[in-house]
Formats: C-alpha cells, structure tokens, sequence
C-alpha cells in the first residue's frame, strides 16, 4: 500500500514537474501583440530566462525610491557574470537598456523576446560568441507601475502603460551629469562597474508624423572621441542603415524639425547634451544608439522593428567585438593622456544655421490651416506618404572651449560637488594639508535662474570672466587630476560654463550671495571720505551715474558701490571656489 502511494506520489510530481515546462511565450506575445507586461509579470519571465539558461544570470542592481528592485539580466555563454572575470575573457560588453521612459516599452519587449531566442531557443545563439549582453528591462520602475490607459495621448498602444518619469517626477533621461534620482546613481554603478563597449537606449518619440517607424541618434560629431565617432559614421551607421532597410524598416537620423511639426521647414540634428543617454555615453567614451520608434505606428510593429534593429546591433558589435574593444580602450587611454588635454576642449554646441544638406525625408503629407479654435497652425496629416527633399542642418559648433588644467581642487565644504563626482566614479585625492598656490579660476556677473523649475531645478546662466590669484585650500581640498578616462565627464561637470555643468544645475548657487553690508549712516560718511581722498574714484562714481541708469535708481545700490570699494569687501562672493591647475608642483 506504501508502495502504492509513493509511486502515486511520484506520478503526480512527475506529472507536475512535466507541467511546470515553462511557457515561453511572453506576455506580449499572448495579448496577441497589444499589451505589454506589468513589472511583476516582467521578473518574473527574466528569472525565468535566468532559471532554465545557464547563460543567463538574473540580478538587481539597486532599489527605487518607492522599494521596487532595478533588474538586470546579464548573458554570457561562458556563464560569466562578473564584471571583471567577462573583460578578461575579452568579449566585448553590451547594455540594452528599455523603459527609463515606461510607457515607451518596445525595448522591454523585444529583447525579452530576443534574449529567449537567443538562450533558450538558441537561433541566435552565435551572438553570444564574443559577446556579453546587459539589459535592462525596466529602468524607471517605479514609473513603470504608475500603470494606465490614459499616459500616452498620442501613442498608439499597448493597451496600458507606465508613466514617463519617475516616483520623484524626475526624468531619469535629463538625470545622467547630476545624478539626483536614486535610479541613476544605481545606473552609474552598473555603467562604471561594466563600462559597456556599446550601449542602446530604447524609446519611442513624441512630435511629427511620417514615414519611419524607427528613427535613430549616435554621436558622430566632436563631441566624441574621434576614432569612435568614425567608426559609427563609417562603420556602424551605413550597415544598419542598409540592415533595417532590407527587412523593411528604412531608417532616418532622430532629427527636430526647424519649425515645429512642418518638415518642409528643415531637419535639425545637433549634438546630444550629456544630461541624455547618448550624450553622456559620448563623454564615456562608449557608442551610444539611442532608439526612437514612431509613436504612431502599431505598437506590434513598432516592437517587431526595435527587435531587429537590436539583434543587428548585438551581431554587429559581436563581429567586431576585437576592433571595438580596442577602440573603446584606445579612446579611455586617449582622454587621460596629456595631448587630450593640450587642445582646447568644446562644452558646450550650438547648430550652424548655414551648414546644410538636401535630403530625402520620408514623410506624409500635410496641410497647415488657421485653426479656428485658437488661431494658431493646425498641421493636419494625411495618410498619403510623401518624400520631402528638405535641407539637414547637422553641423554643431562649438560656443565655449575651455583650457583643460592638469587638475581641479575642489575645496571640501562643497559636499555634494563631491558626491556627485564619486557618484561618476571619479578618481579624487585629497590634500593631507593646507596649501596655497596660483590656481586658475573665474568670477561671474549677471547671474540668471529660471523662474520656473526644470528638473526640480532653477537652472543658472551666467557671464564670466577668466581670473587667476593666490588660494589657499584647506586640508581636505578634494584634487581631480585630468589624467583619467572620465576627463571628458569631469570638464562637462566642473567648468561653469558647460552644458549640464554642475554650477549651471545650482550647486554654487550660495557664492551669488552677498553676506555682509555696510549699513547705510556708515556708508554715507565713508563714501565722502573715499571721494574726497581720491579723485579717481570720483571720475569712476560719475561714469558709473551717467552710465548705468539702474545704479541710480536706488540709494542702497549706490552706497553698496562705495562698500565694494572697500577692504571689507567679501574676496569671495561670486567668484567659483573650484581652482583649476596647470600643474600640482607650485
Ligand atoms: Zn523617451
């Protein structure tokens, strides 16, 4: 009888292991194409992959705001998982990377779909050759799970979605030089940890209508280092241009249009700011394919068209895993060396408004009328496709360049000027005492926020002016030698003037403001005796008066004048504590 209901007992587990064969259609595959899984459903097919592959390792790689783990897959055919183990091995390394905007979840997607397919089913199992894949299914989790129908008005499916930005109403993908969202710094230590040889980032577009279901942007200009961006121009770009266009998606550059939505305006391309995947993988050295598929399209096609442009990507980088590796490095080595930092570096670009080129745009045609709701151009799209041959304007040019010092001292009040830098992984020393030295640094003038917020942020423009005097840095300075592969970053972060620089993000904002005052029954006998004692200054008060008509609008600002004349004057105030260096040796 015993025996009788072990062997029952046996039957049944056997029976139940037999229906535990795991089902690998995806979520998005059983909704017959139209939705697309919630973040539980999401893990649970990657531990899936990870449990049934031994080339797949299923982990995390930090917890959101709202307590939701980050998901990370890692492939390898080797079942290496280790950062440092998967380099030695030589493979190249790849991170996919879906979802930083939730309800654009093509890539989320696709390449589950195309990791089973390559592990599991093992179609493609060759891309693995040379390759190790990361990816990441959802990045803006907890944004992901702000779940409805109603987050995309002009999104053509899957039936519900995430929302854009995160639990904080940040955008992870303005976030990548200050790092405010806890995702991000998670991010950067996976993107530092692993420093991917090429990275793609998946999206879907908002804007205008036409032809292509995907668009695409890589750095090829000189925001770049220069032997990568050839390498994606000469290389990369024309194969998968000539890939997409054979399995019928013909692509074209993620282009604006000069005026909104009318292409027979013009198409612009300017380089990515690094506050952006693309732009910020540029300064790291790294190709960076950002996707946009048209929000327009069926959400199936749309999903069917970032599948191949990924599983091109993965062969591509697989067949050149060697020539990429040795670039990457080369590029890194470049950064750090002395002769980068003897030209003068570009922080900040503006698109030439002359440079252009005529193109074909595949559009659809359109017509503008006056609306008779608000009075302005309604671009009505048809359904008729149409070619447009339009001018490009793709040239960026360069508006501030900057002197690269040998390093940056960082006096160590400034806490998180500091902690935003570890966040990028910088390498830093730190003074053991006080010195002084001439450094290099600037004074501001005309200092200007937004009124209104960006990125819970009143961003900051300033003038300047170069200056060069004695410091003295305490012990605990913090000193950033450019001699490192992030020198690139580093500048972006550090020169006020840059684009997405530290300064422009509000972290100095307190040095614009004045501590001390003189009072004003002091003022007025001190500023007779300065007049009275030299008569320069007088001439100076004069033009001053007849010059600048707000000076004389109140008596504070002009008693203030006399006040900065003085020894009592604060030697710092609007003046950048950040000293650059030419050398260390003073
Ligand atoms: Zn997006």
């Amino acid at each position: 009888m015993k025996n009788i209901i072990l062997s029952i007992a046996g039957f049944l587990i056997s029976l139940g292991l037999f229906s535990q064969q795991p089902d690998w259609e995806t979520y998005y595959e059983k909704s017959n194409f139209k939705e697309t899984p919630r973040y539980n459903e999401t893990i649970r097919y990657c531990k899936q992959l990870a449990d049934n592959s031994p080339y797949i390792n299923y982990t995390t790689f930090g917890v959101s705001p709202q307590g939701r783990k980050l998901p990370l897959l890692i492939v390898n055919k080797n079942g290496q998982f280790n950062s440092e183990e998967v380099k030695k091995s030589g493979q190249a390394v790849i991170m996919i990377q879906a979802c930083i905007h939730p309800g654009e979840s093509e890539g989320k997607d696709a390449g589950l779909m195309l990791l089973r397919d390559i592990a599991i089913n093992k179609k493609y199992y060759k891309l693995l050759d040379n390759l190790t894949i990361l990816f990441i299914p959802i990045f803006n989790v907890d944004g992901h799970e702000r779940w409805s129908k109603y987050n995309r008005i002009n999104q053509n499916g899957p039936e519900e979605m995430g929302w854009r930005v995160t639990a904080q109403n940040l955008n992870l993908n303005r976030d990548y030089v200050k790092a405010d969202a806890l995702e991000m710094q998670s991010w950067l230590n996976v993107f530092h940890e692993w420093l991917p040889n090429f990275f793609i980032d998946c999206h879907t577009t908002d804007g205008a209508d036409y032809q292509y279901v995907i668009t695409y942007k890589m750095e090829t200009g000189d925001n770049m280092d220069n032997n990568l961006a050839k390498w994606q121009k000469k290389k990369f770009i024309p194969a998968m241009e000539k890939n997409m266009f054979s399995k019928g998606f013909p692509v074209f550059p993620y282009v604006e249009f000069r005026n909104w939505h009318d292409p027979r305006s013009g198409l612009e391309l300017l380089n990515a700011t690094p506050m952006i995947s693309q732009g910020y993988t540029a300064l790291q050295n790294r190709p960076g394919l950002l996707i946009e598929t048209h929000m327009l399209k069926p959400y199936k096609q749309r999903v069917d068209g970032t599948y191949e442009l990924l599983k091109f990507s993965l062969g591509f980088v697989n067949n050149d895993a060697k020539n990429l590796i040795a670039l990457t490095n080369e590029a890194d080595e470049y950064a750090s060396s002395a002769s980068f930092r003897k030209k003068k570096f570009a922080v900040k670009y503006k698109l030439s408004q002359t440079d252009s080129t005529l193109v074909d745009f595949l559009g659809v045609d359109y017509s503008i009328v006056k609306s008779d709701l608000t009075g302005g151009d309604w671009f009505k799209y048809s359904s008729d496709p149409k070619t447009f041959k339009v001018a490009l304007f793709d040239k960026s040019l360069p508006i501030e360049k900057v002197t690269l010092p040998e390093a940056y001292l960082i006096p160590p009040e400034w806490t998180d000027v500091i902690k935003r830098l570890k966040y990028q992984h910088v390498e830093m020393k730190v003074l053991d005492k006080e010195k002084t030295l001439i450094v290099e640094s600037y004074k501001f003038s005309n200092p200007k926020w937004q009124e209104h917020p960006y990125e819970g942020r009143h961003r900051l423009k300033i003038d300047y002016e170069i200056i060069s005097e004695e410091r003295t840095y305490p012990a605990g300075t913090v000193i950033v030698t450019m001699n490192q592969r992030n020198a690139r970053l580093i500048a972006y972060m550090l020169e006020p003037m840059a684009n997405n620089s530290l300064l422009s993000w509000g972290f100095f904002d307190s040095v614009f403001e004045q501590k001390e005052y003189g009072e004003s029954y002091v003022m007025e006998v001190k500023a007779r005796e300065m007049l009275a004692k030299d008569p320069e200054l007088r001439k100076e008060f004069e033009k001053k008066k007849a010059e600048d008509p707000n000076f004389t609008k109140r008596a504070w600002t002009m008693l203030n004048w006399f006040y900065s004349k003085t020894p009592y004057w604060d030697t710092r105030i609007n003046k950048y504590p950040i000293g650059k260096v030419k050398s260390l040796k003073q």
